[in-house]
């Protein structure tokens, strides 16, 4: 098993150097062109180990062939694919190539973009037993040196590498899966403090509000970086540029208030009626929290932000806890 995981790893290893060779060729011109569009220096493309996988449907497949893989170790680490029409090809074809490196450098899988509109936009390494997706973080490998006691996190790949390009370095994403449990604790290894950073659509902000009790309950304060009117990180950065990204940090919410601020829009705050039952909904949650201590801090927080007198906030919380029995 051990022999098997140091295998996959020396493959994928000769896979991303293959990749990368590719993109520097004339080959890979399409695809080079195409991060140069997105505006990504050759050092971030160097320092993220982006590559090219080009249009030839075994080529990588028949160079670990030569390089003396069989077929069978190829396919455990999630390189190829067969089917009865085509028998064996490579899962990556005419794709961008990101390789995913875990904490020690090593590579464990693979992300690959389409240059254009084609679906899926990215393919994905599927799981194997060097890649658990639930506990690895892309970024990490750079971000862990990051002298920031707070990570960013983000959704994909691009806004990871925009990011650091920008000065980020203490960027990392959890790659299209939500965030488990596992990489909360992978994240409190190195920082106490996460700002999430995720799209403006509204998945981004369903996986935002679904990531903060994960965050907190591995004892990580978490703060939600607000990037509208933008879509992500990478788009905001580049239209606005790193020192308004740096002041969207600064006025992050706490994932708390983050949620009050979405729960607004399922009432109609202008009428008395839908205010009211706005507030019972956030005194159901201010109930929530066990600590005494927090409890009140949190009352005090909303109060202010709401402008409401904190005594008949505090009672319709007692009220609440009456009424849960
Ligand atoms: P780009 O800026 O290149 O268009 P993005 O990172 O903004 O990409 P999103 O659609 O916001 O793309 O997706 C965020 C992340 O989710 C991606 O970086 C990728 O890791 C993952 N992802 C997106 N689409 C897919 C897909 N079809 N299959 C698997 N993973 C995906
Ligand atoms: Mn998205
Ligand atoms: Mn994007
Ligand atoms: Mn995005």
């Amino acid at each position: 098993k051990a022999d098997l995981k140091s295998t996959i790893l020396e493959m994928n290893k000769l896979a991303a150097k293959y990749f990368y060779v590719q993109l520097k060729s004339e080959r890979g011109s399409q695809a080079y062109s195409y991060l140069k569009n997105r505006e990504l220096s050759d050092e971030t493309i160097t320092a993220f180990g982006l590559g090219f996988s080009n249009k030839y449907s075994d080529d990588l497949y028949k160079y670990l062939r030569e390089k003396g893989y069989s077929e069978d170790l190829i396919r455990q680490a999630g390189l190829i694919n067969t089917d009865e029409r085509q028998g064996v090809y490579d899962k990556f074809w005419n794709r961008v190539m990101f390789p995913i490196m875990d904490v020690n450098n090593r590579v464990i899988g693979f992300g690959g973009r389409v240059m254009g509109d084609g679906k899926p936009k990215y393919l994905n390494s599927p799981e194997t037993v060097v890649f658990d997706k639930s506990r690895n973080l892309y970024g990490l490998n750079r971000a862990r040196t990051s002298r920031k006691p707070y990570f960013l996190l983000c959704e994909g790949y691009m806004d990871v590498i925009s990011l650091h390009q920008s000065g980020f370095t203490n960027a990392v994403a959890s790659l299209g899966t939500a965030l488990t449990a596992g990489h909360a604790a992978l994240i409190k290894r190195y920082v106490q403090e996460v700002y999430l950073t995720y799209d403006s659509d509204e998945a981004g902000t369903r996986a935002a509000l679904r990531a903060v009790p994960i965050l907190r309950e591995a004892g990580i304060s978490a703060k939600v970086v607000r990037m509208d009117p933008y879509k992500d990180p990478d788009e905001f950065i580049k239209n606005l540029g790193a020192e308004e990204y740096e002041k969207r940090i600064h006025a992050a919410r706490n994932g708390f208030m983050f949620s009050l601020e979405m729960l607004e829009k399922q009432y109609d705050m202008n009428s008395p009626e839908g205010k009211t039952d706005f507030f019972r909904e956030v005194s159901r949650r201010l109930l929530e929290f066990e600590d005494e201590l927090e409890r009140n801090n949190y009352i005090e927080a909303v109060a202010k932000a709401y402008r409401v007198s904190r005594e008949s906030l505090e009672k319709m919380v007692a009220k609440m806890a009456v009424n849960a029995g």
